[in-house]
């Protein structure tokens, strides 16, 4: 049957469920933020889905579904569209299935007859910051977010995302413990729920979108204690990066992002460029109340200065500080500078200290290393590399076989094919997965183990991947 036939055949079956086929809604719906990459984007410019799907719950979720498994319609489904790798793009066409209306916290659990909750259970399509808002008045919050909590759903951060503010202590959402369970719908004639726990969800996270559709998300909780942002300054990137190895390793000191950026990129923070004199580089922390005076003890150690502390959320730059590290950095540093890029490379955590001094001094002439720290596979690490302007395909190659060379593992985050990005094992459960939940190979084309030349040919980059222990 040719697409359009089988288009026309699902319009009628959507009957009232609300979709479009507007030229310019399909294009903004078809989109994330993978312009980020200087590699996608001219490559994913351009590939859009032909019919546009918005449920506004999981009934109309589930006959929309059902209506394209029996019309053999490729599905893309859709959260807030943040993500930075064109994993939200349509490859191949089809429907954009928006998941953005599957909305609210369902509740929060505990052991029976113990009052502190455990983790809170929320649909897919909720925005992550409204989860915490919602559980934050019983003393605790989501062990990790996004730092684009405020716009991200939870569904498109397990589904697309791996890590953020608080990995720096609880590590990425891969890890063991850090997802209880999700709720999965299958794309058959007849979707089913399925349930999963325990190891089972990494089958699903970061998947992005082509093992089943998250319909809820259950995480495990972290007392929410009274967070307070901290810009600090340090003479050189060496003292920044030896004050946030000690941070981080102060098992004592409770810390919820560490952020270091070598001189001279606080300097691309209009909002935070006056806190910085100029030369210096700069950590941005978020710490417990109680775990301040201890930050301050390593911050004067390794010749720093706190040059502004405030309560979390109200600070004079405007935004939360985590809006100034992770994927928001790059964010910002394109906003001075139109042409700078990074990459994604993860930092031994033996020796972890002397390899970033070692990175910083090796790649100084390309340009000024920024990181985050976090742990993974329960050690500590940092992830980022240098930032650079980006010139060829060719540069970026070579920078990441000099930075494979010094030591570190890399993703390629300039690909939406999961199999070429390396931060996602996909092995023998991860296909049984797909066999069983997506029979007919409608999810997220392209993407997994479907992956077409031009778009792996044209995103090639070496790939030391990552491996984990538990995998
Ligand atoms: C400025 C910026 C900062 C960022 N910071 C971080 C960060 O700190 N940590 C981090 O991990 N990531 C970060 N990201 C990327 C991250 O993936 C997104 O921020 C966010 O987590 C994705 O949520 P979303 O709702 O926008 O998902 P979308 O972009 O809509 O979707 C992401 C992927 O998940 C799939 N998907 C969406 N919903 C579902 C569902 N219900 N079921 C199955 N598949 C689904 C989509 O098809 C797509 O492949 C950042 C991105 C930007 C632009």
């Amino acid at each position: 049957m040719a697409l359009t036939d089988s288009l026309t055949g699902l319009r009628t079956d959507l009957g009232a469920i609300e979709f479009s086929t507007d030229t310019r809604k399909l294009r903004t719906k078809s989109r994330d933020r993978f312009a980020q990459s200087p590699v996608l984007r001219d490559l994913l410019r351009g590939r859009n889905a032909e019919i546009f799907i918005a449920p506004r719950g999981k009934e109309e979720l589930r006959i929309a579904v059902a209506a394209c498994a029996r019309h053999r319609i490729p599905i893309t489904v859709r959260g807030a569209g943040s993500g930075q790798f064109g994993q939200g793009v349509p490859l191949r066409g089809g429907a954009v299935i928006d998941v953005t209306a599957l909305t609210g916290v369902i509740g929060w659990h505990g052991e029976p007859g113990r009052r502190p909750p455990t983790t809170v259970r929320a649909l897919a399509g909720t925005v992550v910051a409204d989860i915490d808002a919602a559980i934050r008045p019983s003393g605790w919050e989501l062990r990790m977010h996004p730092s684009t909590a405020h716009q991200a759903t939870v569904g498109g951060y397990i589904a697309g995302g791996h890590a953020g503010i608080g990995s720096c202590r609880w590590g990425i959402l891969r890890d063991t413990g850090n997802i209880t369970a999700l709720e999965v719908m299958t794309v058959e004639e007849h979707p089913r729920l399925i349930e999963l726990r325990g190891r089972e969800v990494n089958t699903v996270h970061h998947a992005y979108g082509a093992n089943g559709i998250i319909t809820e998300v259950e995480l495990p909780l972290a007392p929410a204690w009274e967070w307070h942002e901290l810009v600090v300054s340090f003479p050189d990137f060496e003292r920044a990066a030896r004050f946030s190895v000690d941070v981080c390793r102060s098992d004592g000191v409770l810390t919820k992002v560490v952020s270091p950026h070598a001189h001279p990129l606080p300097q691309y923070f209009p909002e935070l460029a006056g806190l910085i004199p100029d030369g210096e580089s700069m950590v941005l922390l978020m710490a417990a109340v109680q775990s301040v005076p201890n930050v301050e003890d390593l911050v004067r150690d390794n010749g720093g200065r706190i040059r502004y502390r405030c309560l979390e959320g109200k600070g004079s730059y405007g935004s939360p500080l985590y809006e100034f590290t992770w994927g928001h950095s790059m964010l910002r540093y394109q906003r001075h500078n139109a042409e700078l890029t990074g990459l994604m490379a993860l930092f031994p955590p033996r020796d972890l200290y002397e390899s970033m001094v070692a990175v910083h001094r090796e790649f100084a002439e390309l340009g000024p290393l920024h990181v985050e720290m976090k742990r993974i596979d329960g050690g500590l690490s940092c992830q980022g590399s240098p930032v650079f302007a980006f010139e060829s395909q060719e540069q970026l190659a070579s920078i990441t076989e000099r930075l494979q060379r010094a030591g570190l593992f890399i993703a390629n985050s300039h690909t939406p094919v999961l199999g070429a990005g390396g931060m996602k094992p996909w092995g023998p459960k991860e296909a049984a997965a797909k066999r069983e939940f997506d029979p007919y190979g409608l999810l997220a084309q392209g993407k997994s183990d479907d992956a077409e030349d031009t778009i792996t040919g044209s995103t090639a980059l070496p790939n030391s991947g990552w491996s984990y222990r538990l995998s």
